[in-house]
């Protein structure tokens, strides 16, 4: 056997991140090291772990569009079904700017722990554009977001992928996407896209879905650490639709005080509490939450490290990390963004007693009400809000249960114990089809 067989036959598990050049935040070593410790605590079979190391299929798109001014710009994406045992891939579209296909592959990667915590039957999946959504004109947008199911519808379908909105994609732009994948298979499919707009087969209670299963999580947090949230003060790192609605349902339903919010422009804070409808409407007419009359500015790194009582990073991945996981001072930490903490800083947390709601559980509301509209769009029969609203309580309840319930079992912190519980649900379907 020569020298190349060999190493490609070596499946020790070390030779895999740590060899392979990672920076520290690059989010796919930070998901693959969380898999690593949980598997090392459950003491996971190597096969099993050797294939949830990797995502089973990706593809890779160039995208020719036509801008407003005539050019033509080739536009690069994304789409990555991690893991399918459990049910079709599930997972967003991101617009980013910076993507790369390490972030998709890790979005992937916890789709698929995410899909398996809450007990969904799907698997995860993710799609991205490294594009600039915010200075493309509405007619651009739609030409990119038609372009890229003409390159990824190919891998896409109800029983094998089904996408939704995520950072910066939105209700229409799923509208665009739901259409061009219709043309292409000659009939109406628009089971195949989720997080649509209403009259185009969208779910009720899809819009503030995502914040709204983290609140009933910080719901059920509060519970088990005995403590009383009614006045408590809050603050919000990221304004779009997870962050905004985070603010109004943290008043609404848990009669928090949110006293800072932020997007990336900046942030503002006031100690009395923020007024959402006023927040929303100033970053309606300016562009950014940033001087908010009666409001002091405050950087979203404050932000993060401000006297608070709940702390909802709401943004974009790698926000705490070990340079400034100790200064935290939140009691809870509800991640709606995914991927916001290192695991460097995971263990800074957890020693310093902060209760830590992990992202793919704390904002899974999000795809759980996706898999509603699914259920949904194959029924032809719609629900009433109301209905949803039980059921995705009744899910994100029951998740977070079991997660806190096996963080005490192991003496370990809720990511972890997370990773475990859906670790768990993935290899016992891989096993029962013969994949392991
Ligand atoms: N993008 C959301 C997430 O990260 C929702 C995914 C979905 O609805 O499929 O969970």
């Amino acid at each position: 056997m020569n020298e190349r067989n060999e190493s490609s036959q070596c499946t020790c598990p070390d030779m895999i991140i740590e060899t392979d050049g990672f920076s520290d935040n690059n989010p796919f070593r930070i998901a693959r090291k969380q898999l690593d410790e949980a598997a090392a605590i459950m003491n996971l079979d190597h096969a099993s772990h050797e294939i949830l190391r990797w995502p089973l299929r990706e593809l890779h798109v160039a995208m020719p569009v036509k801008m407003d001014n005539g050019t033509t710009r080739i536009f690069h994406g994304f789409r990555v079904q991690y893991n399918d045992a459990r049910g079709p891939n599930k997972g967003g579209i991101r617009f980013h700017p910076d993507e790369t296909i390490d972030t998709v592959r890790a979005l992937a990667a916890w789709m698929t722990w995410k899909t398996a915590v809450l007990d969904l039957p799907l698997g995860g999946g993710k799609g991205g554009v490294i594009c600039d959504p915010k200075s493309m004109s509405s007619g651009e947008l739609e030409r990119l977001s038609r372009a890229y199911i003409r390159q990824v519808g190919r891998m896409l379908g109800l029983e094998k992928d089904v996408p939704a909105p995520d950072v910066y994609t939105t209700p229409q732009i799923m509208a665009w996407m739901a259409d061009e994948y219709s043309f292409m298979q000659g009939n109406n499919e628009f089971g195949v896209i989720t997080g649509k707009p209403i009259a185009l087969g969208g779910s009720a209670g899809r819009t503030d879905a995502t914040a709204r299963g983290g609140i009933y999580c910080v719901r059920d947090a509060a519970e088990v650490i005995g403590m009383n949230l009614a006045g408590k003060k809050a603050a919000v790192q990221g304004y779009g639709n997870a962050g905004y609605y985070a603010h109004k349902l943290a008043v609404d339903i848990l009669g928090m005080k949110v006293v800072a919010v932020s997007d990336s422009k900046g942030g503002i804070h006031n100690p009395d509490g923020l007024d959402y409808t006023e927040v929303i409407a100033h970053k309606q007419a300016t562009g950014s939450v940033n001087d908010f009359p009666g409001s002091s500015a405050i950087s979203n790194e404050e932000l993060l490290e401000l006297d608070v009582d709940v702390l909802f990073p709401s943004a974009l991945e790698s926000v705490i990390t070990s340079t400034n996981a100790a200064n935290i001072k939140a009691r809870i930490v509800a991640e709606l963004a995914n991927g916001p903490t290192t695991p460097e800083a995971d263990n800074i947390l957890y020693n310093n007693g902060v209760y830590v709601i992990p992202d793919f559980l704390c904002n899974a509301g999000g795809v759980t009400v996706s898999y509603f509209e699914m259920v949904q769009n194959t029924y032809g029969f719609y629900w009433e809000e109301e209905e949803i609203h039980k059921l995705l309580d009744k899910k994100m309840t029951a998740a977070f249960l079991k997660v806190h319930e096996t963080a005490g079992k192991y003496s370990i912190h809720n990511r972890l114990a997370a990773y475990i519980v859906a670790i768990e649900r993935v290899v016992e379907a891989m096993k029962l089809r013969g994949w392991v």
